[in-house]
């Protein structure tokens, strides 16, 4: 799986800093306020109120298409899920899983990039979506990614491949 590299024009000055071995939990998020990484970036940059960071909130993007774009280096600690932000790696699919599923394409990039980064770190990791977690957000009604997200379906993917999954 390819990964295209964003990162030069997504990272900001005010980005954080993180331990890599800190990093235990990829989270998948809804997006749709564009339709690529240097988007979402510019989108976000734009409006500093809404995470009281111009910073870019998301590692990864998958665009409709399933394809992978890396918007920031794993250091970079990005303001994500709250409480999660030092330990999990937060990727933005593109759409609005309320709704729709995701497409074949952006369930396979989700596996795809997944099974990637457990061998980059060299180890399993747990793989969730964003308000399935306790204090991943601050906003009480928010359901992301959406209900037509199965976070199952990636995780079994990731396991047919031959993976230790956790969840
Ligand atoms: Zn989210």
């Amino acid at each position: 799986m390819r990964i295209i590299d964003r990162t030069r024009k997504c990272i900001q000055p005010t980005d954080r800093l993180r331990v890599i071995e800190d990093i235990t939990t990829i989270i998948f998020h809804r997006i749709m306020v564009a339709p690529d990484a240097v988007g979402v970036a510019q989108w976000f940059a734009e409006r500093p109120h809404l995470l009281g960071t111009p910073s870019m909130p998301y590692t990864f993007i998958i665009t409709k298409m399933g394809i992978v774009e890396q918007a920031l280096p794993l250091k970079v600690r990005a303001p994500h899920a709250w409480t999660w932000n030092s330990r999990a790696i937060g990727v933005g699919v593109i759409g609005d899983f309320r709704v729709t599923g995701p497409s074949p394409q952006q369930y396979a990039a989700c596996a795809g990039l997944a099974v990637r980064l457990q061998d980059q770190l060299h180890r399993p990791l747990h793989i969730a979506g964003h308000t399935h977690l306790e204090k991943a957000t601050k906003q009480t009604d928010k359901v992301c990614p959406g209900d037509k997200f199965i976070i199952d379906a990636v995780r079994e993917s990731v396991g047919t491949e031959g993976r230790i999954i956790i969840s």
